[in-house]
């Protein structure tokens, strides 16, 4: 990122990015739909307002912005006020974690997406492994009929999803 706006600017900038209704998580919204999977959005009462969650399928997905949740693939700290924003981002990613291990202990599995996997170069990638990741949820949570409240927690301790790239 490069550092050409004040931090007055930035931080408008930045807020504009946090609205609502983003644009990375309008595509998987919209793809979602006409995959026809039902699912509802921003639910403020789960850990961290999730901003998709398809409840047939016990998953729940964020969608990241890559600065501000820290994306370690290539975090770029503003080379002004760098402490400001090196802490900002360390707290968001705490809470991030504090917040998916909330959801896992209520039996959700968690699906982080980030922006750049949303990109129009892999997109289509993206959207497929969302897809598998669903279906495979789906058949863990169907499988064998033993679909108990100790299978639940034991669905949502598997291993992180692929999407975890930290
Ligand atoms: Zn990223």
């Amino acid at each position: 990122m490069t550092d050409v706006l004040t931090p007055q600017q930035r931080h408008r900038c930045m807020s504009r990015i946090r609205a609502k209704d983003t644009k990375p998580e309008l595509i998987v919204r919209r793809w979602l739909w006409r995959k026809g999977y039902r699912f509802r959005k921003n639910v403020k009462r789960l850990p961290g307002t999730p901003d998709i969650v398809l409840r047939k399928y016990s998953i729940v997905i964020f969608i990241h912005g890559c600065f501000w949740h820290g994306h370690e693939e290539h975090l770029h700290i503003p080379k002004s006020n760098t402490e400001f924003w090196r802490n900002k981002i360390e707290r968001n990613k705490q809470r991030d974690e504090r917040q998916k291990e909330r959801l896992h202990q209520m039996g959700w599995n968690v699906l982080t997406v980030w922006e750049c996997q949303l990109k129009p170069s892999v997109r289509s990638r993206t959207l497929a492994t969302i897809e598998y990741y669903i279906n495979h949820s789906y058949l863990l949570k169907q499988g064998n009929g033993y679909e108990t409240p100790d299978q639940q927690t034991s669905i949502a301790a598997e291993p992180q999803s692929p999407y975890d790239v930290t």
